[in-house]
């Protein structure tokens, strides 16, 4: 007990012995907010003899957890295994996983990602007559999170204040998705809710089970996670809520800081505890971000100091252009580690995942081996996809995304013309694709319909052996009985082997989580009976979506030496390393063009973000940033950050050869409007600053001047997989190609 206590001011070893009732920790960056919080919990196995079983933890990412979890199991060794650290997502598959049933899912659901989701909601607009070309599916995807984060139904908006055409495909979506099986991240929290309202006897379990709850990075919760904890806690009042408002970087997803300030008026008996040594950072660091945060409005003033001495100031590098930024980033690290740092305590920090290519060339230029988090994860590389589309397929032949995504994947010739006359039956019909081959009455020709019967015998017989194989087998099994490894066999090209390795980590993933995960899995849950025994379905259903989950935390290939870490300021969050580079601090990019315009609430939220980027480094930091760059496949001449002016001048050191040739110049607090100067060197292109993204979705029908009329049966970035009806059949083409012409209807 000594030893747990021993390493902590007064404040945070009040704030751990408070175990009794609400707590609100507020604190700045790098207070020990995070600490607290695990030493809490081994404080409350140890000293106050509660069961691990009894205690929840939730934080924001999977890696957060993961850490979590590995700092208590080092103060409590193994008996902190079966303490739930998880995030808010994860633990609510966890719920819906044992009772969803109850709501009217089928245990089997699936998780939807954002590029089906995409499709789907696509589809919805064509059934309903709207031009996915004209207004855009990912504004009423926005739209609908955050509706679901509000934990508004579409019976619960108002009809009259709600645009009607936007409820009409709110309603779509949910029922296309609820028509296969399939949810999304949104719905998680949302049917949480749900199932806690309206079955008392499941929220009670949960309410006797979690007795002390923990929840990290508050300022970030939205509103259906704000109400589950609300409800978890109903009966012990023993929750203990960590934050930092001037941290707050997900309000366009619905985060809400208000339910910081709710929480003293939902629980008046309330203890605050503020925290405000840092540990983290030296001084200069800690400076510097305050110099860029008390520009905010509206905040409480927080006076964060360190003892860890005023260390270097910061260095700030000017480049001329984007490869550059990059080289020297790649330079630095190569310098910096011969003096003894290793790769492991290095990370390069943006605003965008699209700025990460330029980094990680440099890195691959220079042997640097890095880890990128994020971005393009392998849970969306293409063969992981399908491979993930036939198996839940398997496990429910009406999930028609996935039946698109695989019918003619590999190759089975079966044509877009037979599959828009198979969903035109479906349609009218009402039932699933595959329930609607073999049916007649859709005019597919014999030789089509013969092909399509073979597909569904395929699945058929796969659902039937599903029982009879463990997981990997069943992966391989798959992988055989569909083709795919023959089709990727055949294809002796770099691309082809480079599927297989992938799939062969998939299997080896399968394996680890049969193995080891699914296991610890039952235990954390405290050893209930019933899912003793899984079959291979249940454990299917949930390596599927635990997978989904996991996008946040990228690749973890195979060698784990020490690695840079590459990734975007939003999954720095909670984070720490010893040297930060952020790259790309430019007005333009860094606040985001369109916070510039907007101004208030979106500029405050990017200066956050400066803060939470700042405040990450603990010994070292390096702004960069460039004088021209490629953006949006055009060259653009950014101002530096408005950030960067904030920081008082003795705070950093100039280097780089991009300042003379600004057209700042060497001043950097210029006399004119900073907004005019970005406007007049940002001509307002049409869609400038809109993500750059294809266009078609599957599903897509289209013409095309030599091969005729087809349907789109996968996306990979621009590169679509068009099945054309005429004999020309499979097709990979550019969805940008002047001879393709989408068709509706
Ligand atoms: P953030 O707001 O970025 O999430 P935080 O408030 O959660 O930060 P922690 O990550 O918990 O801060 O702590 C920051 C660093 O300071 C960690 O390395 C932690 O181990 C260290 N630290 C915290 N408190 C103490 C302490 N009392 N003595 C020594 N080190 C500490
Ligand atoms: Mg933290």
């Amino acid at each position: 007990m000594k030893q747990l206590l021993e390493h902590m001011n007064p404040q945070q070893a009040q704030a751990i012995k408070a175990t009794e009732g609400p707590l609100l920790v507020m604190a700045g960056a790098g207070s020990g907010k995070t600490r607290v919080l695990t030493h809490r919990i081994a404080y409350l196995m140890e000293e106050k003899m509660v069961a691990p079983w009894n205690i929840l933890a939730i934080t924001f990412t999977n890696k957060a957890a993961r850490e979590m979890k590995e700092r208590v199991q080092q103060l409590m060794g193994e008996s902190a295994r079966d303490v739930w650290v998880s995030t808010f997502h994860a633990m609510c598959v966890r719920i819906l996983r044992r009772d969803i049933g109850l709501i009217g899912y089928d245990l089997n659901f699936g998780i939807l990602d954002d590029a089906d989701q995409l499709s789907v909601i696509k589809e919805a607009m064509k059934e309903l007559g709207l031009d996915p070309k004209r207004q855009s599916p990912k504004n009423f995807l926005a739209k609908i999170s955050n509706a679901k984060n509000e934990l508004l139904e579409p019976k619960d908006l108002n009809h009259e204040e709600t645009q009607q055409e936007f409820l009409t495909i709110y309603k779509k979506y949910q029922e296309k998705l609820r028509r296969n099986n399939r949810v999304d991240f949104d719905d998680l929290l949302m049917l949480t809710v749900h199932l806690f309202e309206r079955h008392p006897e499941v929220l009670s379990y949960y309410q006797n089970k979690f007795q002390y709850i923990h929840v990290d990075e508050y300022q970030d919760t939205n509103k259906a996670q704000y109400r589950i904890v609300k409800m978890l806690a109903a009966r012990f009042h023993n929750v203990c809520v960590v934050g930092d408002s001037d941290q707050s970087i997900y309000s366009w997803r619905g985060a809400d800081i208000q339910n910081i300030l709710s929480f003293e008026k939902d629980y008046p008996d309330a203890a605050v505890i503020l925290l405000e040594q840092n540990y983290r950072s030296r001084q200069s660091i800690l400076d510097a971000a305050n110099d860029v945060i008390q520009n905010n409005p509206d905040r409480r003033d927080k006076k964060l100091w360190s003892d860890r001495g005023a260390g270097e100031i910061l260095e700030y590098h000017r480049a001329q252009d984007g490869d550059q930024e990059a080289a020297y980033i790649a330079d630095k690290i190569i310098h910096l580690s011969r003096d003894g740092y290793g790769f492991g305590d290095f990370a390069v920090l943006y605003r965008t995942n699209s700025q990460s290519r330029a980094i990680e060339q440099a890195m691959l230029r220079q042997n640097i081996p890095y880890r990128l988090v994020g971005g393009l994860s392998f849970f969306k590389r293409k063969e992981i996809k399908d491979l993930m589309a036939y198996l839940r397929l398997i496990l429910n032949p009406g999930d028609d995304i996935s039946f698109l995504r695989v019918v003619n994947e590999p190759k089975r010739g079966i044509g877009g013309s037979t599959l828009e006359k198979l969903a035109a039956y479906s349609l009218v019909a009402q039932m699933p694709l595959m329930d609607a081959i073999g049916q007649g009455g859709a005019g597919i020709s014999k030789a089509a319909s013969n092909k399509l019967v073979e597909f569904k015998s395929l699945i058929g017989y796969l659902r039937a052996c599903v029982g009879n194989l463990s997981l990997t087998e069943l992966v391989d099994f798959v992988l055989e009985a569909t083709g795919y490894f023959q089709m990727l066999n055949a294809d002796d090209t770099i691309e082809a082997h480079a599927r297989l390795d992938n799939l062969e980590e998939f299997k080896s993933m399968a394996a680890q989580f049969e193995q080891e995960e699914i296991p610890k899995m039952l235990r954390e849950e405290g050893g209930n009976q019933e899912l003793g025994e899984l079959t291979t379905a249940q454990k299917l259903t949930i390596l599927l979506n635990d997978l989904l989950l996991q996008t946040d935390v990228g690749t973890e290939d195979g060698d784990s030496g020490p690695k840079v870490t590459l990734m975007t300021i939003h999954a720095s969050k909670g984070l720490e390393f010893p040297i930060v580079f952020i790259s790309g601090f430019e007005d333009g990019i860094f606040p985001l063009f369109s916070a510039i315009e907007a101004g208030g609430d979106e500029l405050e939220e990017e200066r956050r973000l400066a803060y939470v980027s700042i405040t990450r480094a603990m010994d070292l930091l390096f702004i960069c940033n460039a004088n021209r760059r490629y953006q949006h496949g055009r060259s653009a001449n950014n101002p530096e950050s408005r950030f960067i002016r904030e920081i008082s001048d003795p705070l950093m050191r100039k280097t780089g050869t991009g300042h003379r040739a600004s057209f700042l110049s060497n001043d950097p607090r210029p006399s004119f409007s900073l907004k005019e100067a970005v406007e007049s060197k940002l001509p307002k292109l049409p869609g400038m600053m809109a993500k750059v993204e294809s266009n078609w979705g599957i599903g897509d029908k289209l013409a095309h001047d030599k091969f005729g009329d087809g349907i789109v049966v996968a996306v990979a970035g621009e590169i679509l997989t068009i099945a054309f009806s005429s004999e020309h059949g499979i097709k990979k083409l550019m969805g940008a190609h002047p001879a393709l012409k989408k068709r509706t209807g």
